[in-house]
């Protein structure tokens, strides 16, 4: 048990949601839980695709298929969840309503909305913490496990533990939330909490509690990055811009070309090639050619076991990302 993290009483959910990016963090809650006892045929990860099952615009092509072995390894479902066209239908959106969320679920794949207000976007994310901004996280994670939750009526039926893995360390932001609270889903008709089971550890012991379990990490990871954020984040620092720039071109031209045509840049003042300008290649990214082979291919195909298990080089590094 975390000391000074409130905690809930585990007995009292049948059902545990872990949203699972495939990030460390996450991936430490997961493994938390199963320490805690849960069993693994309570707990379901939920993975976000933020580019809505489409061809990769924002995110790393190979982390539904990391998360899918991953998810096979451990013996827990995994449901993957996502809005329609994802980031790029988002961004392009001109006098029409927010995109249908679409989610599997145990039967099929579900769907909700779509038929919300119109609105019109044109402008990338804003780098901030207000999520009416940063509308990627909201539009393309936070609404959409909440779609899912409430469109299920089978989370109607006993208390649902939601877990999510933000850590305090990593933004004065995060050092604000609640450990534990009532998930935005509650409601009159299901009961579902929100608990944060890593919020107050180390990266040290997020990345003790990995190499025990000897689960290979994301390749990002293993290619400098600190953190697991779309694989084009708007937080992306001048290092990751010019990592992308040198090992995945073409990933990089579509964020370059989408900023020419509009005339709007990601960062407030520079565009992706000048932020490139100011950083240089993660030296990592150039010297495990397995690993960035694996990170551009969506079919999975590395062992999900790493034995004997290695720290990433971007592990204690570089920790761009969401705020
Ligand atoms: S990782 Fe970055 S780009 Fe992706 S949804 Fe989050 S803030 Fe947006």
């Amino acid at each position: 048990m975390s000391a000074g993290v409130a905690y809930p009483d585990l007995g009292a959910y049948r059902r545990f949601v872990v949203a699972f990016s495939g990030g460390k963090d996450s991936l430490a809650a997961l493994l938390y839980l199963l320490e805690l006892g849960v069993p693994a045929d309570a707990i379901e990860l939920h993975h976000h695709d933020v580019d809505g099952r489409g061809s990769s615009f924002m995110d790393w092509p190979c982390t539904a298929g990391y998360v899918r072995a991953l998810a096979a390894h451990i013996g827990v479902p995994l449901y993957l969840s996502w809005r329609e066209g994802g980031f790029a239908r988002e961004l392009e959106r001109s006098s029409s309503p927010t995109a249908p969320v679409l989610f599997e679920t145990p039967g099929g794949i579900g769907t909700a909305g779509g038929s919300g207000p119109a609105g019109t976007r044109g402008l990338f994310p804003q780098t901030t913490a207000d999520l009416r901004l940063r509308w990627c996280s909201a539009a393309l994670k936070i609404d959409v496990l909440a779609a899912a939750i409430r469109n299920q009526a089978r989370f109607h039926d006993s208390p649902t533990l939601v877990v999510t893995g933000e850590r305090a360390e990593e933004s004065p932001a995060r050092a604000r939330y609640v450990p534990f609270q009532p998930h935005r889903t509650s409601s009159r008709v299901r009961i579902v909490d929100h608990w944060r089971p890593v919020l107050d550890w180390t990266e040290e012991r997020i990345w003790a509690v990995i190499a025990e379990s000897l689960i290979r990490p994301h390749p990002a990871y293993v290619l400098g990055w600190g953190r697991l954020s779309c694989r084009t984040c708007i937080f992306g620092s001048a290092d990751q811009w010019a990592t992308l720039r040198h090992v995945f071109p073409a990933a990089f031209g579509l964020v370059r070309d989408r900023e020419k045509v509009s005339g709007k840049t990601i960062h407030r003042a520079l565009d992706v090639s000048r932020r490139a300008d100011r950083g240089r290649p993660y030296p990592a990214a150039l010297t495990h050619p397995d690993e960035l082979a694996q990170a551009g291919d969506e079919t999975w195909h590395l062992p999900i076991i790493m034995d004997p298990w290695m720290l990433p080089a971007g592990a204690f590094g570089d920790a761009a990302g969401p705020t």
